[in-house]
């Protein structure tokens, strides 16, 4: 007879639960979770500000039209790779969407969705440069951003190759540095440079192959935010299914 009555209480408390829960769902309640999701500054053409100052780009509509299609809210910080990867780490932020490329040891911190863009890493120097290849890097300088793929690769071949690495902040602060003279090459995300290139913003040439293979993803600090990552993965699905995706991206990447 207890155990009935046990039974009958849990059960009372599921079923309110669940009225609680549609109602609340149902209407526009204020309290409803606002996910705070950082990026990169400028890392075109994936993030960066428009001429209004509007944080926009691949990731930037992604994530938007995934938040719409999940019927989730969220808001964009833009705070730069590294902060972006240590709002993340400290609670600050739910999750982060800036390029990111995928890899073991990051999985060892963040939880990342299924991959959503292919990318690797390219040395640039300027058009007039005669820089041909790793070979011509002894003695020179190269500049990488911190935290990156691009800064991991340029370190594992800096020794062999005799070149020293100036570290920055960010990939608007490398172009400038390798515009001025003040560098003779930098590393940076492939798509990324080609884009500065392809849109005649930067005068750089690529002499080396694409390097480090990698795929972008979406991340949450390891083991939190499920359901933030979970609704991106669906989102996401759901994005490429109806052609939002491919519209997404071609808007981006179709210069002309
Ligand atoms: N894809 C690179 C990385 O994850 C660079 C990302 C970036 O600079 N925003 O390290």
């Amino acid at each position: 007879m207890k155990k009935l009555f046990k039974l009958l209480v849990a059960l009372a408390m599921v079923m309110c639960l669940a009225a609680c829960g549609s109602s609340s769902s149902s209407s526009d309640s204020s309290d409803a979770k606002t996910y705070t999701i950082a990026t990169d500054t400028t890392f075109a053409p994936f993030e960066f500000a428009d001429d209004a100052g509007e944080m926009v780009g691949i990731d930037m509509d992604l994530i938007r039209a995934i938040a719409e299609d999940q019927g989730i809210a969220i808001k964009i910080n833009s705070v730069g790779f590294d902060a972006a990867m240590t709002a993340v780490e400290s609670g600050e932020a739910d999750g982060m969407i800036a390029g990111m490329t995928i890899n073991d040891a990051r999985k060892e911190k963040y939880d990342f969705s299924d991959p959503y863009y292919t990318s690797g890493v390219t040395l640039a120097v300027r058009a007039d440069s005669n820089i041909k290849g790793y070979e011509d890097l002894k003695g020179k300088t190269v500049v990488a951003k911190t935290s990156t793929s691009g800064y991991e690769f340029a370190d594992s071949i800096a020794k062999k190759y005799g070149f020293s690495i100036k570290v920055v902040e960010q990939s608007s602060v490398m172009y400038e540095d390798l515009k001025n003279g003040e560098v003779d090459a930098l590393f940076e995300d492939t798509p990324v440079i080609k884009y500065a290139i392809a849109t005649g913003q930067q005068d750089f040439k690529l002499p080396c192959e694409n390097e480090s293979p990698c795929e972008y993803g979406f991340a949450v600090k390891k083991g939190e935010n499920a359901e933030l990552l979970a609704a991106f993965n669906k989102g996401l699905a759901n994005l490429k299914a109806n052609g939002k995706y491919d519209e997404i991206v071609d808007k981006y990447t179709k210069v002309d």
